[in-house]
C-alpha cells in the first residue's frame, strides 16, 4: 500500500525502450497517462490496490495508447479522454475533447492545450494548482527534457506556436514527459553550446540521476527555459534549424 494516498502524487513506469507511463494517485484512485503496454500497469495498480478511473491519451501512436484497451477491461468504468479530432486513429475514446476544454478528474480541474507538430492534433494537459501548490502539465511527446517531439506529421511553424504555447505556462511547472530522452537531448544541446554551463550542470545530474535508476524527469518549464535550445528558439527559422540538426545528430 502507498503511505501517503491523500496527497497528489506521481509515479513512472518505465516501460518498453524510454516510454514512462505516467501515474497520478489520489486517495484509493489513479489516472495513467499514456499506456504503452497494459500488464506492468495493471500489476503496478492492483499491487496497490488502486481503482483506475481515466486514462489520458496525448495522441495516437502506439506506445501511447497500445495498453489501453486491455486496461479497460480490467476497469470498464474508467473514461479513456482523447482528442475528439482523433476518433478514427483513437477510436476506443469514451470522453471526447477539444482545444481548451476544461474537465473534472480525481478533484482537479484539467485543461486541454492543442499541440499539433509531433503528430496532426496532438493535446497536452495541464493541471493548474493541483493540490493546491504545483501545476502540473502531461505533454505527451511535445515537449522533452531538453527537447521537442520529432516532426511526423505537422509542420516546422506549428512545433514552434505549440512550444511557445507551453511556454506561457508558470514557470513551476512541473512537465511529465512521455520519454527519456534528456541525457541524450543534452548531449546534442552541449555539441552546440559547449561552454553552456546550465547544460553541463543540468547533464551531471541527469546521469547521476540515470546511473541511480532515476528518470531524468520530471522536469520544470523554468529548467527547460535555460537548457532547452527549442525553447530558446527566438523564430520559426532558428526552430526549423536546431529541429533539422538534432534530427540528423548522432551521439
Ligand atoms: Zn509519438
Amino acid at each position: 500500500m502507498l503511505e501517503k494516498k491523500s496527497e497528489f502524487i506521481i509515479y513512472p513506469i518505465t516501460v518498453l525502450q524510454d516510454n514512462i507511463v505516467w501515474v497520478w494517485v489520489h486517495n484509493c484512485n489513479a489516472v495513467v497517462i499514456d499506456p504503452s503496454i497494459s500488464s506492468p500497469v495493471e500489476k503496478w495498480l492492483l499491487d496497490k490496490d488502486l481503482s483506475l478511473k481515466a486514462i489520458l491519451q496525448t495522441h495516437h501512436h502506439d506506445d501511447h495508447i497500445g495498453g489501453t484497451q486491455k486496461l479497460i477491461k480490467r476497469w470498464p468504468n474508467a473514461k479513456v479522454v482523447a482528442s475528439k479530432k482523433e476518433l478514427k486513429r483513437i477510436p476506443f475514446q469514451t470522453f471526447s475533447v477539444d482545444d481548451n476544454d476544461i474537465f473534472y478528474l480525481m478533484d482537479s480541474e484539467i485543461k486541454v492545450i492543442e499541440v499539433h507538430g509531433h503528430t496532426n492534433n496532438h493535446i497536452a494537459f495541464y493541471i493548474s494548482k493541483a493540490n493546491a501548490k504545483d501545476n502540473i502539465l502531461f505533454p505527451g511527446d511535445t515537449l522533452f527534457g531538453g527537447g521537442c517531439g520529432r516532426l511526423l506529421e505537422g509542420t516546422p511553424i506549428q512545433m514552434f506556436e505549440s512550444l511557445n504555447r507551453l511556454n506561457t505556462l508558470p514557470e513551476n511547472t512541473r512537465v511529465y514527459s512521455a520519454h527519456e530522452y534528456t541525457e541524450n537531448n543534452l548531449k546534442w544541446a552541449l555539441s552546440l553550446e559547449p561552454n553552456n554551463i546550465y547544460i553541463t550542470e543540468r547533464l551531471q545530474i541527469v546521469q547521476n540521476k540515470l546511473q541511480n535508476g532515476m528518470p531524468s524527469l520530471p522536469t520544470t518549464l523554468s529548467e527547460e527555459r535555460k537548457t532547452n535550445l527549442f525553447l530558446k528558439a527566438k523564430n520559426v527559422e532558428d526552430f526549423t534549424a536546431l529541429r533539422r540538426h538534432k534530427d540528423c545528430w548522432k551521439c
